[in-house]
């Protein structure tokens, strides 16, 4: 699938099939620019029929209505298969989407078959409470709840990591009995059609997971504005977030949302500096940049700042930048030209507002959208490289004096999705944890992930969360039930 041309098709009701008007779209490897496959492009009546399919699927109910045990083996089998299927769906999405091979095959993919074998045991526990009413004698009546699927759901999601993006959609919605269409990303969803055919081989019911590729306007608009749609879980971009919750509210649907974030990693001068410095870079570089996490503001007590500076000026030439289909490369291409060019204007703006280049800067083999990992000085809060979302290797030092002005300047943002710091005082470490606005935080470390943790954004950064048995809680709701035992 990664050497030749193929043309991929929609799963709609169990079955695999074309884009009702024929029509497709090119989906790219951005290490090479080459064309390696051609993607069904699905339109409002493509997504009719998706929709219809989830529908009769859960009204039916042969997923919400099988035990939870047979539910629960299916969604292992899936897990047995992810594994079993480990290094081919890691080439295929990163030579779909340029995030390293190593990052997706040693990080990912384990998280993904976790994270399907954790909600499979969710499926036999999803237990409701019985409740005394306050009011009322003991014996008159008796109130209990019970948590059932909200139905249908929509999924949409980005191109990086696009197979951990499916995974953490897929999982919760599953084990709470929900259905499913998925829209991946134009630009990366062939590792989404692979779990697809996975899901199939392992046993979902006909109609229960549904996959509808083609462009955010053709195919997701329809889809999260469509009346028989219960609920849209969106992973994307703020703007578009913005978009799809005015869409959906016509119909009143439920929603959550992970969207962009401009994470704050802070270097006090206890960190123990080999640590920190190489933990600092990572959060930033993790996937060139195009990480939802991103550390792109890097604040450093101003008593160091010299030496993290000459640490990273040391470091960032050694990091392998190439191919990303290759093991050791750490930072792949940007997603396309048009992304590289968006995140070279950041830093061209950066310069212009009297930034300089600490290090790197530079678009690299062509014909592929490299570019190398950027080190900003001399950056302002203000600037627009430290408010917006970048979403490439591009990070700005900038020096603080004390922790209530470096905790006032991390929360200066409209985002809130992840924090970081580094320091050997751990109170300073829990006050920090505490004061930053954001979902998720580590101290000494960074984008540490776990099935059982869960993840989502403060603010603009999203509503709700991935992962963790709060994931499961978006997609149920729960029925209040009273008999009277006079
Ligand atoms: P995007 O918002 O451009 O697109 C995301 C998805 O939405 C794609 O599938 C796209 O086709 C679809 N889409 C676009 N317009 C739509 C519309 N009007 N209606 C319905 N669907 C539509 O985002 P992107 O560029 O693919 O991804 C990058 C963004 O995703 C970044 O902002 C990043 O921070 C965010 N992200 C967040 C998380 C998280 O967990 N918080 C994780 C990964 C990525």
């Amino acid at each position: 699938m990664t050497t030749t041309s193929k043309r991929h098709q929609l799963l709609i009701d169990g079955k695999w099939v074309d884009a009702l008007d024929g029509a497709t779209i090119a989906t790219v490897n951005p290490s090479t620019g080459e064309t390696i496959a051609d993607l069904a492009a699905a339109t409002d009546t493509d997504v009719d029929l998706a929709v219809d399919a989830a529908r009769r699927a859960f009204d039916s109910g042969p997923w919400r209505r099988m035990p939870a045990e047979e539910r629960a083996r299916i969604m292992h089998r899936f897990a047995d298969l992810i594994e079993a299927n480990a290094d081919e769906i890691a080439l295929i999405d990163t030579t779909d989407c340029g995030k390293p091979f190593a990052f997706i095959r040693d990080v990912d993919l384990p998280n993904m078959a976790d994270l399907v074998r954790y909600m499979a045991g969710w499926a036999t526990k999803l237990e409701g409470r019985t409740i005394p009413l306050s009011r009322q004698q003991p014996n008159d009546f008796l109130s209990y709840t019970r948590r059932q699927p909200v139905g249908v759901v929509a999924q949409v999601i980005p191109w990086n990591g696009a197979a951990l993006a499916a995974t953490w959609k897929l999982a919760p919605a599953l084990a709470a009995g929900c259905t499913v269409v998925l829209k991946p990303a134009e630009l990366a969803s062939l590792a989404p059609i692979r779990l697809a055919e996975l899901a199939m081989e392992a046993g979902f019911p006909d109609g229960v997971v549904n996959v509808v590729t083609g462009t955010g306007a053709d195919a997701g608009a329809p889809l999260v504005g469509h009346s028989r749609v219960d609920k849209v879980a969106f992973t994307g971009s703020v703007e578009t977030g913005k978009r799809i919750v005015s869409a959906a509210a016509t119909n009143l649907t439920k929603m959550t949302l992970e969207l962009g974030g401009k994470s704050p990693v802070v270097i006090y001068d206890d960190a123990d500096l080999d640590k920190a410095v190489d933990g600092a870079l990572g959060a930033v570089l993790y996937a060139q940049g195009e990480a939802c996490t991103a550390g792109s503001r890097m604040y450093v007590q101003r008593s160091i700042v010299e030496e993290v500076q000459e640490r990273i000026v040391a470091a960032v030439p050694k990091i392998a930048i190439g191919d990303s289909s290759q093991r050791d490369v750490l930072v792949g291409p940007m997603i396309s030209d048009q992304q590289r060019s968006k995140v070279v204007s950041f830093v061209d703006g950066a310069l212009e507002q009297g930034a300089d280049v600490l290090v790197g800067g530079a678009t690299v083999r062509e014909p592929g959208y490299f570019l190398e990992p950027t080190v900003l000085r001399g950056v302002t809060d203000t600037m627009t490289v430290a408010r917006d979302e970048i979403f490439g290797p591009v990070v700005s030092v900038m020096p603080f004096d004390d922790e209530a002005e470096v905790i006032a300047r991390a929360n200066n943002t409209t985002f809130g999705l992840a924090a970081g710091v580094w320091t050997s005082n751990v109170g300073r470490a829990h006050r920090y944890a505490e004061a930053v606005n954001a979902g998720a935080v580590w101290i000494n470390c960074y984008n540490v992930f776990d099935a059982a943790l869960p993840f989502g954004g403060f603010k603009h950064s999203g509503w709700g969360k991935e992962m963790g048995g709060e994931a499961l809680d978006s997609y149920l709701q729960s029925k209040a039930i009273t008999v009277s035992m006079a």
